[in-house]
């Protein structure tokens, strides 16, 4: 593999080192080797990104620039992503660790997707007239909320900058961007893209670094209007609580813990697909992972059978195979947490079907893990565990169903399988969570909305609703006297 150059701080368009000089190392996880080092930008970066984001706002071409001119400079950044996708999904892949057969038809495509889809929203946003009483015009602007400041995790690091970039150039906000210590490769490297697409200087500005310190001085600077987190429950309280000192707005989109419901009814076969891909994909580092899975007493021990034979055919191994399936967790840290979260379900009494070890003796590989007899009062299924290990739990009927499914802190999604189409509509009215997939799982497009119930989060990103999060709307009076 050719050697990686370091990779810098984006400030107005330009590469630079941290102020500190400091720089961290970014570790591919499937081999435990360092990848490269990345430039560690702390609270006097953030600074002067958030003065490059303040005066792109305020001044310059940005301010200037028609909706569909910005929509084309989305557009190009979609049309270059789709050009270099290949080299973005290896890198992604090689940080991550999740597979490249992942990388390549879900990531990629769904980012590029993303931009395409606020390319063409960009000049569709726009007030309304309104019949108030008396001799006036009245009509409402949709404005942009001003400087944003983004912080992403390390699950799918390029999607969820796409996601974040997305929709706020699309309104004409202005951004800095914090990645994941994790994972900053593909997010850096999306920073050359959007030069090349035109972006004006300070538009966007890119920092990785630490959370405590990048992170939090994002989350505190009183020049960024709007804050947008995509990451744990515990850190989203902790960023609203720091956002709240200047209240800024905030939106989050945190953990879940999904109940996947399989009914006696349902298309077994199917089901058994549905609870694969929602609890493997990308080794279980999803925030809408179906990780509570429901099975009607009647079919829980001939579904747990098939479950076990396909989780145990699954290979598991080196992400840049494309026949891989599942590819290591990000860091040792989660590695040894979800390992110690099945330690935690044997002692509170469930039994391992399958997996629960790891799966090869380098990297952090985890084997594909099914926790049974497990009921949904014990911390593995009430705590996210973020990694590929299903819980799965016995129901009696819809009722006792109902009331366990929403019997958690969690609300981004949910899974029903069943063929009654009654059901299912009233399931889904009744389950409380962002997302409701039936007969189906893990299924996203660039126009459908997601986002979270209780400490799952608030806002909406995605669709036209993320439009909500980056604008503030301005009602102008004019007398017709
Ligand atoms: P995880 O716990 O799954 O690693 P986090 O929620 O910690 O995920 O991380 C999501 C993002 O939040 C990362 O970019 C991380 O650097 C950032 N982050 C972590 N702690 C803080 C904090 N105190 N303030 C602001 N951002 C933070």
């Amino acid at each position: 593999m050719k050697e990686m150059k370091p990779g810098k701080i984006l400030i107005n368009n330009e590469w630079c080192e941290a102020q500190s000089g400091k720089r961290f190392s970014v570790i591919n996880p499937a081999t435990e080797q360092i990848l490269t080092e990345v430039a560690e930008g702390d609270a006097a970066d953030i600074d002067r990104a958030v003065q490059a984001a303040r005066n792109a706002f305020e001044q310059g071409p940005w301010k200037t620039m028609s909706a569909r001119e910005r929509g084309r400079i989305l557009n190009r950044v979609a049309m270059l992503l789709d050009k270099h996708k290949e080299d973005f999904a290896e890198l992604e892949t090689l940080n991550n660790g999740k597979p490249i057969s992942e990388t390549r038809n879900a990531d990629l495509p769904l980012s590029i997707e993303t931009f395409e889809y606020y390319a063409g929203l960009a000049d569709k946003i726009h007030g309304d007239t309104i019949p108030v009483n008396g001799n006036f015009f009245n009509y409402t602007l949709r404005e942009p909320a001003g400087v944003v400041g983004q912080i992403i995790p390390w699950n799918f690091p390029l999607l969820m900058a796409a996601w974040k970039l997305g929709p706020a150039l699309a309104t004409g906000c202005t951004v800095v961007l914090k990645p994941a210590e994790q994972t900053p490769l593909t997010a850096l490297k999306l920073g050359e893209l959007l030069m090349e697409a035109g972006l004006p200087p300070g538009v966007v500005n890119i920092v990785p670094g630490f959370g405590p310190t990048a992170g939090a001085a994002l989350a505190t600077h009183p020049e960024v209007d709007k804050v947008a987190f995509t990451g744990s429950t515990e850190v989203g309280k902790t960023v609203m609580k720091l956002a709240g000192d200047h209240l800024k707005r905030v939106s989050l989109e945190l953990g879940g813990k999904a109940p996947n419901i399989v009914f006696a009814d349902s298309d077994i076969d199917a089901a058994v697909n549905g609870a694969m891909r929602g609890i493997f994909f990308n080794q279980g580092e999803v925030c809408c992972a179906g990780s509570r899975l429901f099975l009607e007493e009647r079919i829980h021990d001939e579904f747990l059978s098939k479950l076990k034979t396909r989780a145990e055919k699954m290979i598991v191994g080196n992400p840049l195979d494309p026949k891989t399936q599942m590819g290591a967790q990000v860091s040792e840290d989660q590695f040894r947490k979800i390992l110690g979260y099945v330690e935690k379900g044997k002692s509170e009494g469930a039994k391992v079907v399958t997996g629960g070890i790891p799966a090869q003796p380098q990297g952090y590989f985890i084997k594909p893990t099914i926790l049974e007899g497990v009921n949904n009062r014990m911390k593995v299924a009430q705590e996210e565990i973020f990694g590929p290990v299903v819980c799965a739990i016995p129901f009696k009927n819809q009722e006792d169903l109902s009331r366990q499914a929403n019997d958690t802190v969690y609300g981004l999604s949910a899974g029903i399988w069943t063929r009654d189409i009654g059901k299912a509509h009233r399931l889904a009215k009744e389950i409380k969570a962002g997302t409701i997939w039936v007969n189906c799982y893990n299924c996203f497009d660039a126009a459908s909305p997601f986002g979270g119930f209780k400490q799952s989060g608030f806002g909406r990103e995605l669709g036209k609703y993320a439009l909500e999060l980056y604008t503030q709307v301005k009602s102008v009076w004019v007398s017709l006297d």
